[in-house]
């Protein structure tokens, strides 16, 4: 009886496995496709900063653009893509596209925002990444000191010193590097002291507890002034609401986003977003004013 149960278990185990597996490969497939067929978008965040309160620039974050599923969030098929090895392709196209999202911005007008690209650790891990970079600048003539990459949380793949060469090289290309999620990877405080990025994004976990929260409050003060003692800028994710605001003001954080400010916006709503903050408010964000 016993052996039973277990082996229907198993068998329920797995089919269900199958089925999982199933799926992630129909996924791979359709995301294989998805480049050539244009199903990828990239929508903006603003990135606030917090003493005058204008919008500095903001980030490109991916979404596909599922025929079925509709907008899929990058947590759904990021790591499909990177296990697939599709990430290289994939992370080209939104170099690319946010580069000529920039110049566009550009030529309409909008020539102050800084545009934030997120890297993937195996993205990075490439050693033909820095060519590649430069080539897409090149081809794009995005200007480089407009650009800003976000290195991931979770770098395993490259040593302290493979890290250091790679962000030195970039620097070199004259783009400006920070280090995402800090707080929950694997970047150690040897790591931050030595690799010469130029600003640290404190993971939404941590402001999320803020301002009620003792514990992510110490943390997150704690992150800010680690930060400055290495002369690093800090901007934190994920800020709700007036009260986090505030504790991060107080607490003399440079930059920020989240939803109290704006949402990630599509390209359309980004630009009448720029315009409407530029006309009415000096470049100032103004509560509740990004489109739903
Ligand atoms: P991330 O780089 O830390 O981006 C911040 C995420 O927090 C975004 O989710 C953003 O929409 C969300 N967010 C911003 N403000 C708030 C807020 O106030 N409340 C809440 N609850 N969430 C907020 P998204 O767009 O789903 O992206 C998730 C992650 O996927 C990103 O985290 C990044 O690690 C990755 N990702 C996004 N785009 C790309 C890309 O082009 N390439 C790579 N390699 N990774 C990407
Ligand atoms: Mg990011
Ligand atoms: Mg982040
Ligand atoms: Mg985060």
């Amino acid at each position: 009886r016993a052996k039973e149960v277990g082996r229907n278990n198993y068998q329920f185990f797995l089919n269900s496995m199958n089925i999982r597996a199933a799926r992630r490969m129909l996924m791979q497939e359709e995301l294989r496709n998805a480049i050539e067929l244009s199903q990828f978008v990239l929508h903006y965040q603003p990135t606030v900063k917090l003493d005058s309160q204008k919008v500095v620039g903001m980030e490109a974050l991916v979404r596909w653009n599922h025929p079925d599923r509709g907008l899929v969030a990058p947590d759904q098929f990021i790591q499909l893509a990177e296990d697939s090895g599709l990430i290289h392709k994939l992370g080209e196209w939104v170099l690319r596209q946010a580069c000529l999202q920039c110049v566009a911005l550009e030529k309409a007008g909008f020539d102050s925002y800084v545009m934030s690209i997120n890297l993937s650790s195996k993205q990075i891990a490439d050693p033909g990444f820095v060519a590649l970079f430069n080539r897409v600048v090149e081809e794009t003539g995005v200007n480089v000191s407009k650009l800003e990459l976000e290195l991931p949380a979770d770098m395993l793949m490259l040593d302290i010193q493979a890290m250091m060469d790679l962000v030195q090289s970039l620097k070199r290309a004259g783009v400006m590097i920070s280090l995402d999620d800090f707080g929950t990877g694997y970047c150690s405080l040897g790591c931050l002291s030595q690799v010469p990025i130029d600003s640290v994004k404190i993971d939404r976990m941590f402001v999320k507890g803020i301002p009620y929260d003792q514990k992510s409050g110490e943390v997150t003060n704690a992150v800010i002034a680690l930060a400055h003692k290495l002369n690093l800028n800090v901007i934190a994710e994920g800020v709700e609401t007036r009260e986090q605001l505030k504790f991060l003001q107080d607490a003399n954080c440079e930059m920020a986003q989240g939803n109290l400010f704006s949402h990630a916006l599509d390209e359309e709503q980004l630009a009448g977003y720029l315009s409407n903050i530029e006309q009415g408010q000096n470049g100032r964000f103004i509560y509740g004013s990004s489109p739903d």
